[in-house]
């Protein structure tokens, strides 16, 4: 099997050869952290996204959904705090000249700290087998002992600076504990800046006459500010949701791991308006929910689990990560956030509009309290790619690679095979697949043998593959593989959707 690093390579080589992902301009050498969605890829992206729209609108009698202008009034993101607030610590070393996110790498540091626990760990447990008991070796070895306390020692310098936006003592932390360019190898760091990840850019035709505009860095606050509008028009009752999906933008400082940290992305988002002091039990329900949401997919749970955040943003009372098995280990998918009151009440402030909502139950006016739900588009896809793609070698000494991505998100549901390109074949099988289009995302293909054709469909993820051959023009019978287990079986044309559907609907 390969190491982990290795897989997000294959994975990324894959997502170029069949048509997933490109990486944006290619033929200029590409835009670091902007990637494009190719024929397949744009396919599983509208699925997800589907997928999701389902789940949270169609299927929640209390949830609809809007589409907001990406561009916003400036005076929503100071009240949002992002004017002031959106920024990330950045570092250059002065040798290699890379930038980095201060924080980032010292968490790395931190990291590299608890491996070595780790190691410890697992090396008492083997020599002492069975009777080892890791929380009282934790407790008692002095090595560890030592490096947890490093550990609480960094934590307890790094986050009250990070929160009083004193950039020195994060440069003098950096400095103190030793950190190294990991590609000059040198200490040689420039002093800790504060950057804001908000791209701006001017609206107006006149440069005097224009004003500074940003592209949203999330999708909520278009939620927010046409919460009374939604409200009001579509006549709903606490507690309701609005979802949105849409791009967000981030100019962020060190964008790598492919599509899991982009400059442009993608965000699904449902803000849930609640009544204040209920908003413990929601943000419970929603967790919940999402994490549902997530298994119903069919993906093992053990690659799921949740962070509870102990450092809470500044609009939060309690918030976590639904965090998935990346090849490059766990890392977060989706957040959920009881945002209180914040921004409700800072758009209250700033744009001197009431948002209230009166309650008939209690009648009562407030502010309502909201719970978020927040997920990556990108991110999602790239869950989905990484648990789908799989290596298979058969007793024969073939292989092939096949994307088991789950039937719902396939970009293609069918694809369509005469076993040659004579003898009426073509036309019988464009006749299946006229009817079949309706209702499924059809491919048809007549190059090539066979079994390269089930192979190509194997690698972008085609649940099913269905051949005409001699016998179809006789008895109306074809030929269906199933992608996974390679199982074919004769079937009658006319019970080729039913099959599918059948699939579709259990993952
Ligand atoms: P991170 O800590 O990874 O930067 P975040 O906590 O800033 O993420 P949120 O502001 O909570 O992220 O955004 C909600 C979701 O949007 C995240 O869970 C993630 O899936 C997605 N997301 C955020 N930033 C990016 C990005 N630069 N590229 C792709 N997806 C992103």
């Amino acid at each position: 099997m390969a190491n982990n690093e290795d897989l997000l390579k294959k994975i990324i080589a894959h997502a170029k050869e069949y048509g997933f992902v490109f990486q944006s301009s290619e033929i200029y050498d590409g835009l670091s952290a902007v990637y494009d969605y190719a024929q397949n890829g744009s396919e599983l992206k509208k699925n997800i996204r589907d997928y999701w729209w389902k789940a949270m609108v169609q299927m929640h009698e209390n949830i609809v959904g809007i589409d907001s202008a990406i561009f916003m009034h400036p005076t929503v993101w100071k009240a949002s705090g992002h004017v002031d607030a959106f920024n990330d610590p950045m570092i250059d070393n002065k040798d290699s000249k890379k930038r980095y996110r201060a924080d980032v790498l010292v968490e790395d540091h931190i990291a590299k700290i608890e491996s070595k626990i780790n190691k410890e760990v697992a090396k008492a447990a083997k020599r002492f087998g069975e009777s080892f008991d890791e929380k009282q070796f934790k407790e008692t070895n002095p090595r560890v002992l030592a490096n947890i306390k490093k550990i609480e020692d960094i934590k307890n310098r790094l986050y009250p600076a990070m929160d009083a936006n004193d950039m020195e003592s994060i440069k003098t932390l950096i400095e103190d504990i030793g950190i190294v360019c990991p590609i000059s190898g040198s200490k040689n760091w420039t002093e800790v800046r504060q950057f804001n990840l908000m791209f701006s850019t001017q609206m107006g035709s006149t440069a005097e006459g224009a004003s500074e505009i940003f592209l949203r860095p999330e999708t909520a606050q278009g939620i927010f500010v046409n919460y009374l509008n939604v409200q009001k028009t579509g006549r709903m009752k606490i507690p309701f949701g609005i979802a949105q999906t849409g791009k967000a933008f981030r100019n962020e400082i060190v964008a790598r791991q492919f599509i899991f940290r982009m400059r442009e992305f993608e965000q699904m988002e449902m803000q849930f308006f609640v009544r204040p002091g209920e908003e413990m039990k929601w943000y419970e329900y929603w967790k919940d929910q999402r994490m549902k949401w997530h298994q119903s997919l069919g993906i093992p749970a053990g690659k799921f689990r949740f962070h509870d955040h102990d450092k809470l943003a500044h609009y939060a009372n309690a918030a976590a990560d639904i965090e998935f098995e990346f090849p490059m280990g766990f890392k977060e998918l989706e957040g959920i956030h009881s945002r209180t009151d914040f921004d409700l009440a800072a758009h209250e402030k700033y744009s001197g509009k009431k948002l209230r909502y009166h309650d008939p139950e209690l009648n009562q006016s407030y502010v309502p309290y909201v719970v978020e739900t927040s997920i990556g588009l990108d991110r999602m896809f790239l869950a989905i790619l990484s648990n789908a793609y799989t290596e298979e070698t058969f007793e024969d000494g073939n292989s092939r690679v096949v994307m088991k991505i789950p039937p719902v998100l396939a970009p293609y549901k069918v694809a369509i095979f005469p076993l040659t390109k004579k003898d009426g074949l073509p036309e019988k099988a464009r006749e299946i697949m006229n009817d079949l289009k309706h209702d499924h995302m059809c491919f048809y293909e007549e190059k090539d043998a066979i079994g390269k054709r089930y192979r190509r469909h194997d690698a972008i993820g085609t649940p099913y593959c269905v051949t005409i051959d001699h016998q179809t023009l006789e008895d109306n019978t074809v030929t269906i593989r199933e992608r996974d287990s390679m199982n074919q079986e004769r079937i009658a044309i006319e019970s080729i959707s039913g099959v599918v559907n059948e699939r579709l609907k259990n993952i």
